[in-house]
């Protein structure tokens, strides 16, 4: 596996690989990010995958400063997954002195994390961006766990025209249904065992719903039930699956959404409607 950490180690290393897809990603890497990249090694181009830890993404008063990060694992891992090359830019690389330029993103990214987080999903399109002109990948694959990121990402690729396919990836859990996260190590013990009432409240919420019970009230009863499990829910909602608007029944793709505060971690999951 090659490794970069220069714009140009970055540059010799794709002229030595032709077409890539790609998985960019934090780094303290689990299944969830291997799936990815097994995913897009099963599509057949050498796989590069970046890890950067972006702060432009993260809050004044969110845990840049204490994500985890494991370079040494994350390289190991990558290479056994197959890898071809791993793209690891400081921050000097990624924002260079004097930059001026940022990605203004409205439509999907309005609601939910992006109301809950602002400046969030600027700050991700704005470093996805950059990685696409760096990279140059042919294909990109994003989880589903991170729903509304996808959305928002396939809205600016299309609408900025870049020559890039975003290839959405399905959701990795534990056996008990918890969504992979590299937040998961951060919940204690007793709140690992009560972390998958956030899966096991939004599967059920969507069998009432498809059940044709009223959305609203399943929604309610939804957040009441993860208050009783000791979160407290940011949101829970039925919604357009791509345009990320609240909808009140099923006849669009819909997506069930939810955020929810345990202990210190903020869980995010969601689940295809219909
Ligand atoms: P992150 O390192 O958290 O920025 O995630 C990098 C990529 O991995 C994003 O596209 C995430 O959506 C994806 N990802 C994170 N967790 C999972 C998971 N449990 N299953 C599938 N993809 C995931």
């Amino acid at each position: 596996m090659m490794i970069a950490r220069t714009l140009e180690e970055l540059r010799a290393a794709r002229e030595a690989l032709g077409p890539v897809g790609f998985v960019p990603t934090m780094g303290a890497l689990h299944a969830g990010h291997l799936h990815l990249v097994a995913t897009a090694k099963a599509a057949g181009l050498p796989v590069a995958a970046s890890i950067f830890v972006n702060p432009t993404q993260f809050g004044p008063k969110e845990d840049f400063a204490r994500y985890p990060r494991d370079e040494a694992g994350d390289l190991d891992k990558l290479e056994r997954a197959g890898c071809a090359l791993a793209w690891l830019p400081g921050v000097g690389e990624m924002y260079p002195p004097h930059h001026a330029t940022s990605i203004h993103v409205n439509g999907p990214a309005a609601h939910w994390e992006g109301a809950s987080r602002p400046g969030h999903f600027s700050g991700v399109a704005t470093v996805v961006a950059k990685l696409f002109g760096q990279v140059r990948p042919e294909a990109a694959y994003f989880g589903e766990k991170d729903w509304q990121q996808v959305q928002v990402v396939s809205r600016m690729v299309a609408d900025l025209g870049l020559p890039v396919r975003i290839v959405p990836v399905p959701t990795v859990r534990e056996a008990d249904g918890l969504a992979l996260s590299s937040r998961n190590r951060y919940l204690t013990e007793a709140e690992r065992k009560g972390a998958p009432a956030l899966y096991k409240a939004l599967t059920q919420a969507a069998e009432q719903i498809m059940a044709g019970k009223e959305v609203a009230a399943i929604l309610h009863l939804t957040r009441q039930s993860l208050a009783q499990a000791g979160m407290v829910p940011d949101y829970v909602a039925l919604v357009h699956a791509h345009t990320l608007e609240p909808i009140a029944g099923l006849a669009q793709p819909a997506r069930l959404i939810a955020a929810a505060k345990l202990g210190a971690v903020r869980l995010l999951d969601n689940i295809p409607v219909g």
